[in-house]
């Protein structure tokens, strides 16, 4: 399809990076380096969850009352939220808003169900990865060694972690964490794939159709895909 110089985009609009997987496959661990390596800003959760120990507010989650969660979603304050083990999570709406306007690629450790949310409202900036355990006994071996959780939320989780595994064809990435760098060289892989698809490089071929344009400004153009990391 041709785009006319005055009809097409001019700015990046920012990613929405969607991580999910079943508990303990590796999503957080993953989430935190594949935003550390690529710089995308992690979005802080609020869930209704207690802390687990070590875990810090506002840093891991922003852990709020029933009752704040509630004020929340009446205030329409959450982009997505779900119910997950029980619990409350949601993501606020100022991080989408904020990715969408200036262009800061976020990443969200957030579940099935949130995954879809963001994929109705924002299909085309939307990237959404799922992140598989390498077989289910390691998945249980995992949250057992993780000892974050009481054996009746492990047991919980593993209940229900085949019903999130159902879910995979929603994503448009699949990653196995079986050896941890390597799931991260293919997360890292998949962000700078997205970063230079069309639709978030199309800017940088107006502005160079611009320049070419009778009277048009010189113009340098840089993707914003050159992130170094390991
Ligand atoms: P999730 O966020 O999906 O629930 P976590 O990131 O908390 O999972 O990981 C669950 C546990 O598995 C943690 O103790 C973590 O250190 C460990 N872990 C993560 N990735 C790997 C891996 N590739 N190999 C072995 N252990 C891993
Ligand atoms: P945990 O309690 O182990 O930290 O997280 C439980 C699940 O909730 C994980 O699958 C995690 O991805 C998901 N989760 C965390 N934050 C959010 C959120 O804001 N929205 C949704 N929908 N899920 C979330």
């Amino acid at each position: 399809m041709m785009m006319s110089v005055n009809s097409g985009p001019t700015r990046r609009s920012g990613m929405l990076f969607v991580i999910s997987s079943p508990s303990g496959a590796g999503k957080t661990t993953l989430a935190r380096m594949v935003a550390d390596s690529q710089k995308l800003v992690f979005s802080v959760s609020y869930t209704t969850r207690a802390p687990r120990p070590g875990e810090r507010d506002s840093v891991d989650y922003k852990f709020v009352t029933d009752d704040e969660f509630s004020r929340m979603v009446e205030g329409n304050e959450f982009a997505e939220w779900a119910v997950v083990h029980g619990n409350r999570y949601g993501t606020a709406v100022h991080a989408v808003n904020r990715a969408l306007e200036d262009g800061t690629d976020y990443l969200f450790d957030i579940d099935w169900q949130g995954g879809q949310q963001i994929r109705r409202q924002w299909p085309t900036q939307s990237v959404l990865v799922f992140i598989l355990p390498p077989s289910m006994a390691e998945l249980e071996r995992r949250l057992r060694r993780r000892a974050t959780d009481s054996p009746d939320a492990i047991a919980r989780r593993l209940a229900i972690a085949k019903r999130e595994l159902e879910h995979y064809g929603d994503y448009d990435y699949l990653v196995v964490n079986d050896n941890l760098d390597r799931a991260h060289q293919q997360l890292n892989a998949i962000v700078e794939a997205a970063r230079c698809s069309r639709a978030w490089c199309a800017h940088l071929a107006e502005q160079l159709l611009a320049e070419a344009s009778p009277g048009g400004a010189g113009a340098t153009v840089t993707p914003l895909s050159a992130v170094p990391h390991d």
